[in-house]
């Protein structure tokens, strides 16, 4: 049985500032400033950064 190759990297496809997350201090969503690509330990991307209105960090599941 061969391996099915891994799924295409979705990394590096967006632009910055394309991304957006709720901030519980504004309780809207936002957009992130300086958003910063991590990666869970069960393996989830996620993206963490501060709100772009008030600085509050952002966290981000994707
Ligand atoms: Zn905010």
């Amino acid at each position: 049985m061969a391996a099915a190759p891994p799924p295409a990297a979705e990394m590096g496809a967006r632009p910055v500032g394309a991304y957006e997350g709720y901030c519980m201090k504004c309780r809207a969503t936002r957009a992130v400033a300086n958003p910063q690509l991590t990666e869970l330990a069960n393996g989830r991307k996620a993206v963490k950064g501060t709100c772009s209105v008030c600085g509050t960090g952002i966290f981000k599941i994707l």
